[in-house]
């Protein structure tokens, strides 16, 4: 499967989703934050992952444009997903109820439900002890660093009460 290459601003705006084919349409900035915009990989340069290529006949097939959280070609983080792992432990950080160790292994889990690994499920877990013991108003100001970057199927895990494949 080819795809086309995507433009991205450092917040995680998706500018383009076919830069390549209609370069028309990409920014130097970002409108909705003012930030720069990417379409290569800040750690290794390889090209950041476009929607679907397809010919004209399974156009109306293809699923809508999800950016992707990491580089498939090194690995790391793109910045949008630094930027909210940052604030997820920066909201983790005003959880008064948590005691300091508490709030550290909370922070170690985080990459564990924004990526499918062995550990996905049990950091739910983790992650779902902790929320309950903590004032709602901090443990959603949580839920909206991370919600779109929890991998799917666990978002239930964690938060029950939202509704499935809820687009926030
Ligand atoms: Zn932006
Ligand atoms: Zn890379």
């Amino acid at each position: 499967m080819a795809y086309h290459i995507a433009q991205i601003c450092l917040s995680g705006h998706v500018i383009n989703d076919k830069a390549d084919e209609f370069p028309q349409y990409n920014q130097n900035f970002c409108e909705i934050c003012g930030k720069t915009t990417i379409t290569t990989c800040q750690h290794c340069g390889s090209k950041i992952r476009g929607q679907l290529a397809v010919t004209w006949m399974a156009a109306d097939v293809i699923q809508p444009y999800s950016r992707p959280a990491f580089c498939a070609q090194c690995g790391k983080p793109y910045q949008w997903t630094e930027a909210a792992i940052k604030a997820a432990e920066e909201a983790i950080e005003l959880m008064d109820e948590l005691e300091p160790d508490d709030k550290k292994r909370f922070k170690e889990n985080i990459s564990d439900i924004i990526s499918q690994t062995p550990r996905t499920k049990v950091a739910a877990k983790l992650i779902k002890r902790f929320l309950d013991k903590v004032a709602p108003g901090t443990g959603e100001l949580f839920r909206q660093t991370v919600i779109n970057l929890t991998v799917e199927g666990v978002k239930q895990l964690i938060w029950p009460q939202l509704p499935p494949s809820s687009p926030q």
